[in-house]
């Protein structure tokens, strides 16, 4: 079976994650459970050893070595079930359209088009079948295309034991969209030493580099009196907020921020005289400067209560995830073995930061070094959706060398404290 043939059996799958369910509700939807439970039985099926599906519906399966006494490291790969709740996800239909040039029109009714001015990378696929929506939905190629590139690599390994490998980890998380996905990934009883995470991107793509991120939420008291008899006494919380983003710089936002620029990003402002809340969260590749970027905070709430009174300003900042370049980068082979097998199928390497996080940089500082393979697939999150069959094919056979070429990297390092 084909990758893109599977992946279009697991978008019928609704899977969409839930931002707004309670914290410790994992999975954060109901729905994510149907598709761990079909794909359990088809790893049972396909052969997989140890296939278990726990109770917050993480789905692992082990793909036996076929190396006697193999001294190696154990690979893991690593996908997500759900999909991002920010477009309509039900009832998907996916279909192949067989590229000629041009804009491609999803949904006629709606003007839901993929227009070549737009997204000029469509070019490059002419000639290619092309998997996508009828525009009414996502298609969930993110990360449903990592589940079915996984899926076949194990067919494929597990039909031709000519294929020389050691134990291969198979990891199928829930809540990924939603920034949750490692929250309850047990490490050790997945037992690999590294892993890929197979979710985004072309096939190509390399990603090791993620943003550090801290959340920082700023509350401000007031003191509201008559504006008749305001002189010298009243403290206008939402002013005093306008004042604490004003010291931020103007240039370091998202929008005017690109590759490895940092930002602070107002994510939600909410104020009246008496009080008012400021919510940021702040983002940098380099750890020193996102330190840089919480003093400048820290300062600004120094300043403000000098000017206004103590209390006036409370700053609370918060430690989200740390780039995973830093837990990647001593071992090498983790970015060798996929540029080598990328290269030897006539790619180009993408090694491209990420201005994000993934669950691979939570993982990483877990203790499981975890860098991104691309799927394949472009524009998620919306209905212009696409994965391409071709790459879909390439992201599978790149799995396959990489679980193959794993035979060979010889154990050198010990696993890095956690
Ligand atoms: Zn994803």
């Amino acid at each position: 079976m084909k990758a893109y043939q599977r992946l279009i059996e697991y978008v019928k799958i609704p899977t969409a994650s839930d931002p707004y369910a309670p914290e410790d509700q994992i999975p954060s939807t109901e729905c994510q459970w149907q598709l761990a439970r079909y794909l359990k039985e088809e790893m049972e099926q396909l052969g997989l050893a140890d296939v278990y599906l726990d109770e917050h519906c993480y789905l692992f399966g082990r793909i036996p070595g076929n190396i006697p006494d193999f001294q190696g490291y154990t690979i893991g790969f690593i996908a997500h079930m759900d999909v991002s709740p920010d477009a309509p996800s039900e009832n998907v239909e996916p279909r192949i359209v067989h590229y000629l040039g041009g804009d491609i029109m999803l949904d006629e009714e709606n003007g839901v088009c993929l227009r070549v001015s737009e997204f000029p990378q469509l070019a490059a696929y002419y000639g290619e079948d092309l998997l996508m929506t009828d525009g009414k939905t996502l298609l969930g190629a993110d990360d449903k295309a990592g589940i079915a590139e996984i899926m076949t690599m194990a067919e494929l390994l597990l039909s031709h034991p000519e294929i020389k490998h050691g134990p291969i980890m198979i990891g199928f998380t829930p809540d990924e969209e939603i920034g949750r996905g490692a929250d309850m990934f047990d490490v050790a009883r997945f037992g690999a030493d590294f892993a890929y995470t197979v979710d985004g991107g072309p096939f190509g793509e390399i990603n090791y580099e993620t943003f550090n991120a801290a959340a920082a939420k700023v509350t401000v008291r007031g003191r509201s009196i008559h504006p008749g008899e305001a002189k010298d006494k009243l403290i206008n919380a939402a002013m005093v907020a306008m004042e604490f983003d004003k010291m931020l710089p103007v240039g370091e936002r998202p929008e005017f921020t690109e590759r490895y620029e940092g930002f602070f990003h107002l994510c939600h402002l909410n104020a009246d005289v008496e009080q008012a809340t400021l919510e940021y969260i702040v983002r940098d590749h380099d750890w020193d400067k996102l330190e840089q970027r919480l003093v400048q905070l820290k300062a600004a709430e120094t300043v403000l209560n000098s000017t206004y009174g103590a209390g006036t300003v409370t700053l609370e900042l918060k430690e989200q995830y740390r780039n995973m370049a830093q837990q990647i980068l001593p071992h090498r082979h983790l970015l060798d073995v996929p540029i080598k097998a990328v290269m030897a199928q006539g790619g180009t390497p993408a090694i491209i930061p990420i201005r994000g996080g993934t669950d691979g940089s939570r993982l990483s500082y877990m203790g499981l070094p975890c860098p991104n393979l691309g799927t394949g697939s472009f524009n998620h999150h919306g209905r212009l959706e696409v994965a391409s069959v071709s790459e879909m094919d390439q992201v599978t056979r790149l799995l396959v060398d990489i679980a193959a070429a794993y035979a060979d990297v010889e154990r050198k390092e010990e696993k890095q404290a956690e």
